[in-house]
């Protein structure tokens, strides 16, 4: 077996320190080739573009790429022509033809208190955000005239199938639910993409028996979300929809330093990358959760590089980390018994338990 080669990306404010944790986190669970390069703010600070044509072939040309964060005050620009370090991001994506984002929620028991929700409302939480990557509004034409500006948000037949297949096979192989469910997130009542979605969705549900598919309102999604988490199964939804409702999921864990996510597209390596931002506020610190970018090493090693058992051993590594007590200051309550840590004892922790 060769040895799989994973492109690196740690990108901006606490990127670096969350990277190293993860170099660290590889190092200890097996053999990888690790090259790392610059995306965001420090490669617009390098090369004057947030993403090279350089940097986007040799992810092309690894198994996997995993990216920590990007962005910050220093590249903050209500400039249009100016480089923005979130079209590093952007251009990765759809530059690796990455039209399928997945985002898992599911609580850690240990964090249930830690939720801003009550312990009831989100224990049994366990949902999968999928998220339609490289279409919607982000990719559609966009510009100013005068004291106008316009996004433009287009969606085609092909699109919303190919994700909406996704969709549908992740609900097909999630664990210990007795009939699987996929509730389709649109703004039917108003958009035109939205009813194309909903038509679309509809016509593969026919062929799908196996699966309910429910339809459901975004902002209703966004109540329901909070009120009835445990419901929910599947999510599927387009760009801009998904991208505010992952964030509002990710609360049900207790901090967005806890959520992982994939990037998967049709052929070619994947992208697995923290949902959350670049934390400048905390960033130089040596406060940051790398508990978020563990998991989605784990996600990595489960979708990117086919090692399950891997990925099995950081998620129950990192479970037992947080019932001894160990907590970052962002997941800290006070309660007896935990002891809250820095970034590199957190990794400690971690590996120490890696078996
Ligand atoms: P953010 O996710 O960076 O931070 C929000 C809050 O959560 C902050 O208080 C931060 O300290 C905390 N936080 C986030 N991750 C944490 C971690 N691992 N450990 C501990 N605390 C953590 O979101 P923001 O403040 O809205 O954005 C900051 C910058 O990040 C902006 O430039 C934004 O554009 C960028 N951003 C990048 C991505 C990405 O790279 N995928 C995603 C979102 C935002």
């Amino acid at each position: 077996m060769p040895v799989p080669s994973i492109t690196l990306l740690p990108g901006d404010g606490i990127g670096p320190e969350i990277a190293a944790a993860a170099g660290k986190l590889l190092d200890a669970i097996g053999d990888y080739e690790i090259s790392e390069g610059l995306i965001g703010g420090i490669s617009i600070d390098e090369n004057g573009v947030a993403l090279t044509d350089e940097t986007l072939e040799n992810c092309r040309g690894s198994d996997a790429v995993l990216l920590c964060a990007v962005g910050g005050p220093k590249w903050d620009t209500t400039d249009p022509d100016a480089p923005r370090p979130e079209q590093g991001l952007l251009g990765l994506r759809s530059g690796l033809g990455l039209f399928a984002n997945l985002r898992p929620v599911r609580p850690f028991r240990a964090l249930l208190d830690a939720s801003p929700l009550k312990r009831d409302r989100i224990e049994g939480t366990d949902l999968l955000v999928v998220r339609e990557l490289t279409g919607g509004i982000y990719f559609g034409e966009t510009g100013r005239s005068g004291d106008r500006a316009f996004d433009e948000c287009a969606y085609t037949v092909e699109e919303v199938e190919r994700i909406t297949r996704i969709a549908f096979e992740s609900a097909r192989y999630r664990d210990g639910k007795p009939k699987p469910r996929v509730t389709s997130v649109d703004k039917a009542n108003v958009l035109e993409t939205s009813r194309l979605w909903r038509e679309t969705v509809s016509r593969l549900a026919a062929d799908a028996p196996d699966i309910d598919v429910e339809h459901l309102l975004v902002d209703n999604t966004a109540m329901q979300l909070v009120s009835r988490p445990t419901d929910f199964d599947v999510i599927l939804t387009e760009n801009l929809f998904g991208d505010i409702l992952s964030d509002e999921a990710a609360m049900l864990t207790g901090s967005l330093g806890m959520l992982p996510s994939a990037s998967l597209g049709a052929d070619g390596p994947g992208l697995f990358e923290p949902v959350h931002g670049s934390a400048p506020d905390i960033a130089g610190t040596g406060q940051a959760n790398p508990l978020a970018t563990f998991l989605s090493v784990s996600l990595m090693l489960r979708f990117g590089l086919d090692q399950g058992e891997k990925a099995d051993q950081i998620e129950s590594a990192v479970e037992e980390t947080l019932d001894a007590g160990f907590r970052t200051p962002d997941l800290a309550t006070g309660a007896d018994g935990e002891s809250a840590v820095g970034t590199d004892e957190m990794t400690r922790e971690v590996i120490s338990r890696i078996t």
